[in-house]
């Protein structure tokens, strides 16, 4: 099976988080880290020579709990926070005003089943547990933002809506990484889920490497992900993930 693509011991590899290497949850606290995952991603890591990094909604302190005691590259925050592979960070100097955040505390307050999930530079509000509350919470979102929307836009994620800075995507925060040792001169293989991960999916492509996605090429499943990547460690990166369609 396989696909054809650049035949190279000198990747990169760029993962998604939730619905890509973990299964999404109610919320998002309730994520279960699998057993032997992050003893995979650490060979994976050591295999790459470093060229690993977690791209994410969530918060840099989360990521680092979540795959403790694992630390590799991380864009946090959809990329609002960068920590590159030396452990330097990057962040944007755009932060969602307290005005807002009180604003959309409120509102779950109103709300059964509305969560917010409070970040350094970003605001989600969650709700997966209210779906009906889809229209409101779009409503709110667009009218804070509506005033500022040369510094903010509204992120559309899967069952929630966030608030960030203008600028920042997993697809900037790709190419920032791409710049840095050990990053460089590789390719790049980014695996995500979401209307988040598309533009950093086309940009991984666009570099020369593999953008792919779980629904379209996981059949939906991070277990399949997860099984994938663990094949990738100490071998070139030749053979297509369980469920592209060969000819796709
Ligand atoms: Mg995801």
């Amino acid at each position: 099976m396989l696909l054809g693509l650049p035949t190279s011991d000198r990747w990169t590899v760029f993962l998604d988080v939730d619905g890509t290497l973990l299964d999404i949850a109610p919320t998002p606290h309730a994520v279960r880290v699998p057993e032997g995952l992050v003893a995979t991603l650490t060979r994976l890591r050591e295999s790459l020579d470093d060229a690993l990094a977690f791209v994410s909604g969530r918060s840099l302190d989360e990521i680092d709990q979540l795959f403790t005691p694992l630390r590799t590259a991380v864009a946090a925050e959809h990329g609002a926070i960068v920590r590159l592979p030396d452990g330097r960070m990057e962040e944007t100097d755009v932060t969602v005003p307290a005005e807002w955040r009180a604003a959309l505390a409120d509102l779950a307050q109103e709300h059964r089943g509305v969560l917010i999930e409070e970040k350094r530079h970003s605001i989600a509000v969650h709700f997966r547990l209210a779906p009906e509350a889809e229209p409101i919470v779009r409503h709110a979102v667009d009218a804070l933002v509506a005033d500022a929307a040369d510094r903010f836009d509204v992120l559309p994620a899967r069952m929630a809506f966030e608030i960030r800075g203008r600028g920042v995507s997993k697809a900037a925060a790709v190419r920032r990484l791409m710049q840095a040792d050990p990053f460089a001169g590789r390719l790049p293989l980014y695996i995500g889920d979401d209307v988040t991960d598309e533009p950093a999916i086309a940009a991984a492509r666009e570099l020369g490497g593999l953008g792919l996605h779980v629904g379209r090429d996981f059949g939906g499943e991070p277990a399949n992900v997860r099984s994938w990547i663990g094949t990738l460690i100490d071998q070139e990166l030749t053979e297509a993930p369980p469920h592209r369609p060969e000819n796709g």
